[in-house]
């Protein structure tokens, strides 16, 4: 298994494509490092569902942050189910793949990504 992956994740403000990373900590949790404009030569990004093993043990590393617009949280949308990424506290999102916009509603949780903060969808 490797000890790095990285996420594929669009930027709210500008719709650029950035890849959140995380990396194996000490303590066998998964950190989100950093938000990267470029994948490096031969990384290819796990996706919006996803390294397709376990990582329901995992945080965010203080220095994370959008590349682009230094926003350092990330939602998973409801309806498209891709990454925005997003102002930490705010309660409204809207999504830079799909324009679904509303209210977050759940919790980052579980061991793959499905489980992650939606999006309630008012937009259609
Ligand atoms: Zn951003
Ligand atoms: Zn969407």
């Amino acid at each position: 298994m490797d000890n790095l992956f990285f996420l594929e994740a669009k930027c709210k403000k500008c719709g650029k494509v950035f890849y959140p990373r995380y990396d194996l900590g000490a303590d066998d949790s998964w950190v989100l490092t950093y938000g990267q404009k470029e994948l490096p030569v031969g990384q290819k990004a796990a996706g919006a569902g996803g390294p397709g093993f376990n990582i329901s043990k995992r945080r965010t590393g203080p220095q994370y942050k959008c590349p682009w617009c230094g926003n350092t949280d990330f939602v998973h949308c409801g309806r498209c189910g891709k990454i925005t990424c997003h102002e930490s506290g705010s309660e409204n999102f809207t999504c830079a793949h799909c324009g679904n916009s509303g209210k977050i509603t759940g919790t980052i949780s579980g061991d793959d990504m499905k489980g992650m903060v939606k999006s309630s969808g008012s937009g259609q």
